[in-house]
């Protein structure tokens, strides 16, 4: 009976004053192999989308462990996940200036027009930068702002608070913080300037593809495999009738190549295609070639070592 209990049950428990053996906490010791997969699934993906988000699932799998129910077990590991992510969250930002990188910010803020294109951005932690990279997106703000008051210069992703090498997907040369992702700036039907709009919705995959007599610098087809993807295939969420603005987009480039080396600034990454309709060149302005991303639907900046 009692091999029948172990073999069935899994480890029962043994009761010191009677000597008898108890299937209790039996199925807590064996955790179903599915439950297993999914936790190093999400431990996965949550460190690959946020670097540090996986450490907060282990407290979260231990409280969940001690519920009864399924609902409660699962409520409990939530709310325990959302508390230690957030201290995580908040311990990063503290942390990381030691290590070498600040946060971008996340919110418009009086002395500087930069700004986060979208929360999911700093909520995944992906907006860490090298100090210097910093001080140059803040001063191409404020020269975008002074020279077109009102406006606001978005990034997108940057880089993860710690560890120089530590990739972040899909942006795999984002590793160190020396590389930052800005928005491009668009307009509406009318031509006005559309201050905190993108024509996607995180910023990334709306092309501002070839047209006219414009050539697409790998043919209209990348080498396989590779990250570049066909200009149709665009981000589906996307806001209509929003087009490039060409004149914040053109000062933003010549910023960046003028004043950007006084920072560090080594190569900005943009089509071909774009810069000549934007009329800008520079040695800094570099194709990233038909095996990386695209680069019309941003601008990428990196600074040296
Ligand atoms: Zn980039």
């Amino acid at each position: 009976m009692v091999e029948h209990l172990i073999r069935n049950e899994g480890v029962a428990g043994s009761s010191p004053a009677c000597g008898t053996r108890f299937p209790v906490k039996a199925q807590h010791g064996r955790r179903p192999i599915l439950s297993r997969i999914l936790f190093l699934l999400l431990f996965g993906l949550l460190t690959i989308a946020t670097q540090i988000g996986g450490l907060a699932l282990l407290p979260a799998l231990w409280a969940g462990r001690k519920a009864q129910s399924a609902w409660y077990r699962a409520t409990l590991g939530i709310a325990v996940f959302l508390v230690c992510y957030s201290a995580l969250w908040f311990g990063a930002a503290q942390l990381a200036p030691l290590t070498g990188r600040v946060p971008l910010p996340c919110m418009v803020q009086p002395e500087s027009p930069l700004v986060s294109q979208s929360p999911i951005y700093c909520i995944l932690n992906r907006h860490y930068v090298h100090p210097e990279l910093s001080r140059l997106a803040t001063g191409l703000s404020r020269h975008l702002d002074n020279r077109f008051p009102g406006t606001q210069t978005m990034t997108l992703d940057a880089g993860f608070p710690f560890l120089d090498g530590f990739p972040m997907f899909p942006h795999l040369s984002h590793k160190d913080g020396h590389k930052l992702d800005l928005a491009l700036f668009y307009e509406n039907g009318s031509g006005a300037y559309q201050p905190g709009r993108t024509r996607s919705s995180l910023g990334y995959g709306a092309y501002a593809a070839p047209r006219g007599s414009e050539q697409d610098a790998c043919g209209g087809s990348a080498p396989w495999p590779g990250m570049r993807l066909p200009p149709q295939w665009e981000w589906p969420i996307q806001t209509r009738g929003l087009s490039l603005e060409l004149g914040r987009n053109r000062a933003a480039i010549e910023w960046l190549v003028a004043e950007g080396p006084a920072y560090g600034l080594k190569k900005l990454f943009i089509e071909p295609h774009l810069a000549r309709r934007l009329e800008v060149s520079s040695p800094l302005i570099r194709f990233q070639g038909c095996r990386a991303a695209r680069h019309d639907d941003h601008i990428h900046i990196e600074i040296g070592a």
